[in-house]
């Protein structure tokens, strides 16, 4: 495989040339006193140095060997625990984390392409801090003082890990039918007893100490989700002077044989009366959990971006050595014996296709980082709309990243010919790695289901007409001759993006059904004018600076121009479809399948 050279020229023009992130900061109170344009270009140089040169070579031995389980012990693959005592002594396991126990407190956008890059560098890698990130995120929101003093220090010191219990063999999606039971006990903590299932990094070698954080039910708690509570559950009890006790009653039955992510820990992990501290209020367990989860959408959106960008680099550097054939349009290369496979045009249209949506991706993500941030650090009105901004584009961002992520891996693949899909370019690992994307952290499915019927329909159109406003406001403002290529398209999917919201939402009014059969495409309609969104604004910076740096600012003008003509009229197929009627669906009964 190419080796992973991090892409920070196209990180930095989106944080500060085209997102402006160094003049947001300052207006932002509780971030403006710790993080600046260069304070934020220094942290990304020294992250890419460890995803490329430390974690990067990781990845094609963790994929072969894998994890290992015996008696009960987890042994993570060949270099995995050197490699995570390096990067916690670098101490970015508190990049994002609250200030007030040892975290960095650094913003959305920077903690996004740290993730992006750990994500490139090796998927599996990234899940052991990600998971951390997540739960020290809820924790930081919803325990009590004394827990965040014992645990979120530590974890932000990377000398404990956290993984996340949800699943349970009969309860996936339908979390409300869990069944793991917590019993209140005299001293304050529970008693919790059950078996969760596919648990990332549940068990490993890497730390001496693993917080889980575990959904279960009081005994006598309602039925259904709203019986849900949230527990911290150590797998080695904390003495009172903060030294390491006795091992919980929490084992590992065994680790998941599966299609990619082999250096992952996958693992089943039994509870057996095991002792527990409550976070958040009781039966509020779902809502302390979503604070984790909507963190881990974004990051698991990013693993597809992640993935998508190893997979260009690779096919590119393979396409530029490869000779096969000659161009349709006369000999480009005499001297050899065939020409390099860029002169032709279907792998000319693979490469494209990856790079116009991987930087996509990449500006999208932080165009959705940089709401969150807002939300978080900002005030008054500003704040209030980002909240809104993030709420709608969180599902869009791991549905439509990991769904464009993997789209790139295969188009990647392809690129390879034959060479592909044999172990030798590390491709095939690519694709198989990308594929759980789709599935975990609520399947893309369910992504389009939370923005279709939850928060499109859910706020009567409301959240979409904050999206629309913004383009439209951005449209209105954007004069100059040369965007008018851009700004017509982009005024034209906004109104047909409109148009289809109101069509749907008429149409469910009449049928339900509407919702479920509409909501996949309804996704990717808006994932596409979204990103035209962002591509719009990234010509308009090139434009405006193409004298500066040539090569990077034609480079993206052209693939503006690519997407525009090449990837948005996608969304014509996906419309009529989204505004298909669900009677196709749901006239042919269950037995004629
Ligand atoms: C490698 C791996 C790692 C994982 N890591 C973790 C982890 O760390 N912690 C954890 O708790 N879990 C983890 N999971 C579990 C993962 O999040 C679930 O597998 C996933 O949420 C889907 O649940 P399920 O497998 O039970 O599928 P099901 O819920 O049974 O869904 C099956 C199909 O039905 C569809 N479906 C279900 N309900 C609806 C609905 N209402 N509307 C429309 N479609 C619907 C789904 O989209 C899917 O296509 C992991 C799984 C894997 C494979």
């Amino acid at each position: 495989m190419a080796d992973y050279q991090v892409p920070l020229k196209d990180m930095n023009f989106l944080l500060f040339d085209v997102f402006k992130n160094d003049q947001l900061w300052p207006l932002l109170p509780k971030l403006a006193d710790h993080v600046d344009k260069d304070t934020s270009t220094s942290i990304l140089q020294e992250c890419a140095k460890i995803a490329e040169k430390v974690i990067a070579p990781l990845s094609r031995q963790g994929d072969e060997v894998g994890v290992t389980f015996s008696d009960g012990i987890v042994t993570t693959a060949p270099g995995y625990k050197a490699a995570f005592n390096t990067y916690a002594e670098g101490g970015w396991p508190s990049l994002g984390g609250d200030t007030n126990y040892g975290g960095m407190g650094m913003p959305k956008v920077i903690t996004s392409l740290h993730e992006e890059m750990l994500c490139s560098a090796d998927i599996s890698f990234s899940l052991y801090p990600g998971l951390t990130a997540g739960a020290a995120l809820s924790l930081a929101k919803h325990a009590n003082e004394e827990l965040k003093q014992r645990y979120l220090t530590r974890l932000y010191a990377g000398e404990w890990s956290a993984s996340m219990c949800l699943t349970e063999s009969h309860a996936g999606t339908d979390l409300g039918m869990i069944r793991t039971k917590a019993v209140p006990q005299d001293d304050g903590s529970y008693n919790v007893t059950g078996n969760k299932i596919f648990i990332t990094a549940g068990e490993h070698d890497l730390t001496e100490n693993i917080v889980h954080l575990v959904l279960a039910k009081l005994p006598d708690a309602p039925a259904g989700p709203k019986g849900i509570s949230l527990f911290l559950v150590p797998k080695l009890l904390v003495n009172e002077d903060e030294t390491l006790g006795d091992a919980n009653h929490v084992s590992c039955g065994s680790i998941e044989h599966k299609m990619g992510i082999h250096a992952s820990a996958t693992c089943v992990l039994n509870f057996d009366g095991a002792k527990g501290y409550l976070v958040g209020e009781l039966n509020k367990g779902l809502v302390c959990m979503f604070t984790m989860m909507n963190f881990e959408r974004i990051g698991v959106g990013i693993q597809g971006l992640g993935a998508g960008v190893r997979s260009y680099q690779n096919a590119l550097e393979y396409a530029k050595g490869r000779g096969q054939s000659r161009s349709l349009s006369g000999v480009k290369s005499p001297k050899k014996a065939a020409d390099s496979i860029m002169v032709h045009g279907d792998v000319r249209r693979m490469l494209l296709n990856m790079k116009a949506l991987n930087e996509g991706s990449r500006a999208l993500s932080l165009f959705i980082a940089m709401q969150l941030d807002i939300a978080t650090f900002g005030e008054g009105k500003i704040q209030q709309k980002a909240e809104k901004l993030t709420a709608l584009m969180t599902p869009l961002a791991k549905a439509f990243f990991t769904d464009l992520g993997f789209e790139s891996t295969v188009t990647g693949q392809q690129v390879f010919g034959g060479h592909g899909y044999i172990r030798e370019w590390g491709q095939e690992q690519l694709v198989r790695d990308a594929r759980i994307a789709q599935i975990y952290e609520g399947t893309n499915g369910i992504q389009a289901m939370d923005l279709l019927a939850r928060k499109v329909a859910g706020s009567s159109g409301q959240l979409m007409s904050c999206f629309i406003d913004e383009v439209k406001c951005y449209i209105s403002e954007t004069n100059a001759d040369d965007m008018i290529e851009f700004i017509n398209p982009l005024a034209e999917a906004i109104d047909d993006l409109a148009h289809l919201t109101e069509q749907v939402l008429i149409k469910s009014e009449e049928n339900i059904e509407q919702l479920g059969t509409s909501a996949n495409d309804y996704l990717h309609v808006f994932g596409y004018t979204a990103m035209a969104f962002v591509w719009a604004k990234m010509a308009e910076v090139s434009l405006e600076n193409q004298s500066e740096d040539e090569v990077f600012h034609q480079s993206k003008i052209h693939t503006a121009r690519y997407y525009f003509s090449r990837l948005l009229p996608r969304r014509h197929s996906l419309i009529s479809t989204a505004s298909a009627k669900p009677d196709k669906l749901f006239n042919i009964q269950d037995d004629w399948f």
